[in-house]
C-alpha cells in the first residue's frame, strides 16, 4: 500500500477533503493527484468565489452557512508558521431578482431560508429601487438581498487549502490518473501518466468537471458534465452606488471586483462539452444587453477581457454528489457535481467527507439525501432556487 487515502483531483473540493481529513490526524498517509499546480484549466480559479445562503434545499443552505463561517476565519486558521492565509472575504452580500414572471417560488424559499437562520429581506419592486436606485425594476416582481453574504478570491482560497493541507502532512503528486483498478468489492490502485501506480486502502474522487471520464475507468457512472461559462471583467463609465453579487431568474450574475465589475449571462442551451475560447460576440450580443437592461448605468461600459470555466454540471439535478459508491466498490468516495457552488460549499464537503471516511457516518453535517444512491434509483433531488 503506497497510502492510506488517495485523492483524485486537487481543486479547491479535493484540497479541502484533504485539509479536513489531515487536520483529524488519524487519516494516515494522504495523496492528492493533481496533474497541475497551477491549476490553469480548473474550476476554481475561473470562478467568481460567491457565498450565498439563498437556496431552497436544507444542505446547500446548510453547507453555505458552514462555508461563510469557514472562510471567514480563512486568513488565520490556514496560516502556515504564523504566514496568514489572506482570501479577500469581503461580505457584500447577494441579491436575487425575480424577474422572470413567477415569484412564488423565490417568496416560498425566503420564508423557508429566514426559518433556517439566513438573514435576508424580501423586498418588493419599491423597497428595491429604494434600496438599490442604480437597479431598474419596473420588471421585477421581488427580490431577495441577504446582507451576510459573501465574496472571496477562490485562487487564494485553493493555495490556501493546499499550503495548509502540506504542512500536515498531505502528498500532492503531480500527475494524473489514467486508469483507476478496482476487483471484488474494492478499489485497489491508481495508474498515473507517469507510468507509476498508487495503491491505497480508500478512494476519493474530487476531479471537478472532468470527474465522470475519470469514474468511467472504475465502472463508475456519473451524470456529472463539464458545461463552459463566460465571465467578462468591465468597468462602469457612470457612477453607480455599492451593489452586492447580483443573480436574477434570467440568468444574469455579476458582482462587484475592484473598481469593476465580472460576471456573465450562461448560455444554458449549449451542448455540454470542452469550451475554453469565449464565444465571439458574446458579450455584446447577449451579456451587455441584459446588463444594461437591469443596470441602465452600465449602458456606457469599458469591457476588460473575457474567460471560460466549467461547471461540473451534474444533469440529474444540479446538485452535489457526495458520499461513498454505495452498494459498489466499498472503498470509493466522491464529491462531485457542485455545478456553480463549489467553492462555497467546499469547506462543508470537506468536513463532512472527512468525517464520512473516519467515523463511517456525518457527524456535523448530514448530507446524506446528496449520496450516490438518488443517482442509481433515478431520483433527483431538486434545488428550486436559482442555479
Ligand atoms: C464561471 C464560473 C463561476 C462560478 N462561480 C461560483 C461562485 O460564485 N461560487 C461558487 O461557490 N462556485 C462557483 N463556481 C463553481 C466552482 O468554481 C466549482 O464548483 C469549484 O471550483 C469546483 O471545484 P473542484 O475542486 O471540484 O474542481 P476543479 O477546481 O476543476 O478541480 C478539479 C481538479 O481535478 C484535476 N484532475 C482532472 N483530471 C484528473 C485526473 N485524471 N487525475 C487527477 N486529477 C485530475 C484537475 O486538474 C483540477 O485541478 C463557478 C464556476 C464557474 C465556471
Amino acid at each position: 500500500m503506497d497510502c492510506d487515502i488517495l485523492i483524485i483531483g486537487g481543486g479547491i473540493v479535493g484540497s479541502s477533503i484533504a485539509y479536513h481529513l489531515a487536520r483529524e490526524g488519524r487519516g494516515g498517509e494522504i495523496v492528492v493527484v493533481e496533474p497541475d499546480p497551477t491549476y490553469e484549466f480548473a474550476a476554481t480559479p475561473r470562478g467568481n468565489g460567491g457565498i450565498r445562503q439563498l437556496f431552497s434545499l436544507p444542505e446547500n443552505i446548510a453547507m453555505a452557512q458552514y462555508g461563510l463561517a469557514f472562510f471567514r476565519e480563512f486568513e488565520t486558521a490556514m496560516a502556515v508558521d504564523g504566514e496568514p492565509a489572506p482570501i479577500g472575504f469581503q461580505r457584500r452580500g447577494y441579491l436575487l431578482v425575480s424577474d422572470a414572471g413567477e415569484h412564488r417560488q423565490m417568496e416560498r424559499n425566503f420564508r423557508f431560508q429566514s426559518a433556517q437562520g439566513v438573514r435576508a429581506d424580501c423586498l418588493d419592486r419599491a423597497a428595491l429601487g429604494a434600496r438599490f436606485p442604480s437597479l431598474r425594476t419596473d420588471d421585477v416582481a421581488l427580490a431577495v438581498h441577504s446582507p451576510d453574504d459573501a465574496w472571496i478570491d477562490p485562487h487564494a482560497a485553493l493555495q490556501g487549502f493546499r499550503r495548509k493541507a502540506r504542512s500536515l502532512g498531505v502528498r500532492y503528486l503531480t500527475d494524473r490518473v489514467v486508469d483507476w483498478q478496482g476487483d471484488g468489492r474494492l478499489a485497489r490502485r491508481a495508474l498515473l501518466a507517469s507510468g507509476e501506480t498508487l495503491e491505497a486502502g480508500v478512494h476519493v474522487l474530487a476531479a471537478g468537471a472532468w470527474s465522470a471520464e475519470v469514474a468511467a475507468q472504475i465502472g463508475l457512472q456519473l451524470p456529472v458534465e463539464p458545461m463552459s461559462r463566460e465571465t467578462y471583467f468591465f468597468r462602469a463609465t457612470g457612477e453607480i452606488e455599492d451593489l452586492p453579487f447580483i443573480k436574477t431568474e434570467t440568468h444574469l450574475a455579476f458582482r462587484p471586483e475592484g473598481t469593476g465589475f465580472t460576471g456573465g449571462l450562461p448560455a444554458w442551451e449549449v451542448a455540454p462539452g470542452w469550451t475554453f475560447e469565449v464565444s465571439p460576440g458574446g458579450f455584446e450580443e447577449r451579456v451587455w444587453p441584459a446588463l444594461a437592461r437591469r443596470v441602465p448605468a452600465l449602458e456606457r461600459l469599458k469591457l476588460e477581457r473575457g474567460w471560460a470555466g466549467h461547471y461540473a454540471r451534474n444533469r440529474l439535478d444540479l446538485s452535489a454528489i457526495i458520499g461513498a459508491w454505495s452498494g459498489s466498490l466499498d472503498n470509493v468516495y466522491m464529491a462531485v457535481g457542485f455545478s456553480g457552488h463549489g467553492i462555497m460549499h467546499a469547506p462543508a464537503a470537506g468536513r463532512a467527507l472527512a468525517e464520512l471516511i473516519l467515523d463511517r457516518r456525518y457527524g456535523t453535517l448530514d448530507l446524506d439525501r446528496f449520496g450516490y444512491a438518488r443517482v442509481r434509483e433515478n431520483a433527483p433531488y431538486r434545488e428550486q432556487g436559482i442555479v
